[in-house]
């Protein structure tokens, strides 16, 4: 049997390649970080990565790690961290 190759993502944060049901896909516009709305570039952001956004402890290695890949994305720094999670109770 033929194996199935389905395009995989690059989490930007832990660089793991996954598919994209895997991940949230995200984009900067104007410095801001928005969902990805099919328009403009893109970058991918996997969801157990994103769980570390839970914790209460917004300064923990593993933000400190997801701010930094959004501040290189957006190439600004920014309060991504909040961003990303208002993006995120938006989604669920
Ligand atoms: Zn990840």
């Amino acid at each position: 049997m033929a194996e199935l190759k389905r395009p995989l993502r690059t989490c930007i944060v832990c660089r793991a390649k996954l598919e994209k049901e895997e991940l949230l896909r995200l984009k900067c516009e104007n410095k801001k970080l928005l969902k990805y709305d099919n328009y403009g570039r893109s970058f991918y952001i996997c969801y157990s990565c994103m769980q570390h956004l839970d914790a209460k402890e917004l300064n923990s290695k593993e933000n400190k790690k997801i701010q930094k890949a959004l501040c290189f994305q957006c190439k600004n720094k920014d309060e991504y961290l909040v961003q990303l999670k208002e993006i995120l109770t938006d989604v669920r």
